[in-house]
């Protein structure tokens, strides 16, 4: 028997006979987005895989496929659609894929699924994917489906954030290409993360609210929204530590495990 968390890396019976036995389905939602001259276009796909597998490891769950293109990137999370690489997918496309991806899961035994967004453009349309799935299955009379759904940055300790910005935390919109990305980068793939092109600009200053379409001077050229200077992948470990035994507390709390 494989003993992979990773669902594609599992023959058929080998997927059955787990979620027969109860395993959580995680499923992962990336991006395709500009990181900056730094970092390369999957970091949202790199970083929500590698909390997904820890915390299944934990928890007996196993990983679905990451979901490859998220929603349009914003200027004030994501610098935006304009620049080149950013390939999204609209809302409803986004969603649909989600739904179908839970609608056939279900169909086949999966009766927990903890949907872990890694691109902050996902949020709503990844409420609106797990809830047309929910509906989808309770029309095939499937109605004992439970989820979860979270955005993984969220489960880090206060001690954490003030440990690593002494000057305050900037605010997760901000983050992108920034300080938290590319330390978790550095912690998982070095490889891909090219210290010596971190811009060496402060972070972005947006007013409070959207402009269609963006004006120029609007967009950071570089694409990064706040400083990445000072990275370590140190800081990345921190920082995976507290996803982990948070997300993983949260599950075993909802699920009573
Ligand atoms: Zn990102
Ligand atoms: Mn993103």
């Amino acid at each position: 028997m494989v003993e992979s968390v990773f669902m594609a890396e599992l023959s058929w019976p080998e997927w059955q006979e787990k979620i027969a036995n109860g395993a959580i389905m995680f499923i992962p939602l990336g991006a395709t987005e500009q990181h900056g001259p730094h970092l390369p276009l999957n970091v949202d796909v790199i970083l929500p895989t590698a909390v997904c597998a820890r915390v299944a490891r934990h928890v007996g769950g196993l990983v679905a496929p990451t979901l490859q293109y998220g929603y349009k990137s914003m200027p004030r999370s994501g610098g935006g659609q304009t620049f080149p690489g950013t390939t999204s997918l609209d809302a409803q496309t986004f969603a649909h894929t989600l739904r179908d991806v839970i609608r056939d899961m279900g169909a086949h035994g999966a009766r927990r699924f903890v949907v872990v967004n890694g691109h902050f453009e996902n949020a709503w349309p990844s409420v609106e994917g797990l809830d047309l799935g929910l509906r989808a299955l309770r029309q095939e009379n499937i109605t004992d489906v439970t989820a979860m759904r979270l955005e993984y940055w969220d489960f880090v300790r206060r001690e954490t954030l003030d440990r690593i910005f002494p000057e305050g935390f900037p605010g997760t919109e901000l983050e992108h290409a920034s300080l938290i990305e590319t330390s978790l980068m550095l912690l998982l793939r070095p490889d891909l993360v090219a210290q010596d092109k971190i811009p060496q600009e402060g972070r972005a200053n947006f007013p409070p609210y959207d402009i269609f379409p963006a004006p120029p001077g609007y967009l950071r050229g570089t694409g990064v929204l706040a400083d990445a200077r000072g990275a370590r992948a140190e800081i990345g470990q921190w920082l995976m530590d507290d996803h982990v035994a948070l997300i993983t507390a949260a599950i075993v709390k909802e699920f009573g495990l």
